[in-house]
């Protein structure tokens, strides 16, 4: 008997994959369907609904849906969700498209999905907009009214995502007939939300904390980690393997640094490394939820939740990710509600004269005793080619990413925020 949390929605772990012969006669009939180009955020969203990431949904949000997740945070049933899933398409591949019809979902040449259209809506750009608003303006300094509109659509790839979508969109249930190259190329890391399930109960554990990551794992991310080992069962170091923006550090460096971390310096049996493939939205505090919720999926009831959580630029305050869990609404159904909570942890950072790594709640030292380990900082650093302070990373760590960096062709510009130099601590 598992000890887990349950999946979100009450109803289990839905699936929308097909696999074996249901899968062969699926791509068949899909062969003879209007094709429709799908972006690489709505190909990351397919496959999470296909292993059951995205669990209660089996398909792209209705008008009424986007509408409520937007201004209430549920589905239009009530049941929580804090961020749009919506397939947007090109208006030329959908003309001929009706309500009832079946389309393929495909990207560069290979189908992804089928999917059975129950509406075809579009969004205004003044919905657009009302949607970023309320999605990706948060309370930092980038998103003043004054300064929010006239940089977000440059500045913020979450922003620029939606700003950016077609024209048309379509909704409805899908039937998912790949997971791309995720399980070829990942194949130690990308684990469906039911293996992972499995191996926690194998481990035996209840509580579970989930270590989100898109950067390469420090000595901060460590300190995190092993926080979360000493309150909980044990710790999912659960990495980004989707896309992010330009400039990060690819997925298979950063799972072979994790790798590099867990075999020196951690407890093996409380620690497990997996990837989920998803891309960044940067939506802060909503994708910070949205962390919770398909953690929740994955077996896992406790999200840490630290500094700029999901963040960008300075477009949400420090601690906003952790204040919002305090403001999403709660029915009492547990079918409907979030389950996973969050570990909520204040900055961390190695402190000279605390002698250890520590954080705002524990460290009554000035700014100049702490070294201070923003991933953005230490990604800049690296690509410049310059020292790295003492207790930044791990030797081991940071071996690895001067060898990724030494192998770039191109200088990659990394730009500095308030929220990464420390300029806000
Ligand atoms: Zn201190």
């Amino acid at each position: 008997m598992s000890k887990l949390v349950p999946p979100h929605g009450g109803k289990g772990l839905v699936c929308s994959l097909l696999e074996g012969s249901a899968r062969a006669d699926e791509l068949k009939k899909a062969a003879g369907l209007p094709k429709v180009e799908i972006s690489a955020r709505v190909k990351g969203d397919l496959i999470m609904m296909g292993i059951g990431g995205f669990s209660p949904l089996n398909g792209f949000m209705t008008k009424a849906d986007w509408k409520s997740v937007c201004d209430k945070f549920t589905l239009a049933d009530g049941t929580f969700w804090p961020v749009p899933v919506v397939l947007d398409a090109s208006k030329a591949e959908t003309d001929a498209v009706k309500v009832g019809d079946e389309v393929a979902l495909m990207r560069k040449g290979e189908v992804y999905a089928t999917m059975k259209v129950t509406e075809k809506f579009s969004l205004t750009a003044a919905e657009k907009k009302w949607e970023c608003e309320k999605i990706y303006k948060g309370a930092g300094e980038d998103s003043g009214d004054a300064k929010f509109w006239t940089i977000a659509e440059a500045d913020h790839p979450g922003v620029k995502m939606v700003m950016e979508q077609k024209e048309v969109c379509l909704a409805g249930p899908v039937k998912v007939l790949s997971e791309g190259d995720y399980p070829q190329k990942y194949k130690d890391v990308y684990k469906r939300p039911a293996e992972l399930r499995a191996e926690l109960d194998k481990r035996g554990w209840a509580t579970v904390a989930a270590l989100q990551l898109r950067n390469p794992m420090h000595r901060s991310h460590e300190y995190l980690a092993k926080i979360a080992v000493e309150v909980c069962d044990g710790v999912v170091i659960h990495s980004l393997i989707g896309n992010l923006k330009p400039g990060d550090i690819p997925a298979e460096v950063r799972v072979k640094a994790i790798d590099t971390l867990v075999e020196k310096y951690f407890v093996k049996q409380n620690v497990i490394q997996a990837g989920y493939p998803l891309d960044m939205r940067y939506a802060g505090p909503r994708e910070a939820l949205l962390h919770a919720l398909f953690r929740q999926n994955y077996g896992m009831n406790r999200l840490i939740v630290g500094r700029d959580h999901a963040g960008v630029g300075d477009f949400y305050g420090m601690f906003e990710a952790q204040d919002i869990f305090d403001r999403i609404p709660v029915t009492g159904d547990k079918a409907k509600d979030l389950l996973c909570q969050p570990l909520k942890i204040d900055w961390t950072f190695y402190c000279k004269k605390c002698d250890g790594m520590a954080s705002l709640r524990t460290c009554p030292h000035e700014k100049e005793d702490r070294v201070i380990l923003s991933g953005t900082k230490l990604r800049k650093m690296l690509s410049d080619g310059s020292e790295i302070p003492d207790h930044f990373g791990r030797e081991e760590v940071l071996v690895i990413l001067r060898a990724y960096y030494a192998s770039l062709t191109e200088k990659v510009e990394v730009k500095m925020q308030g929220a990464a130099s420390g300029a806000k601590m």
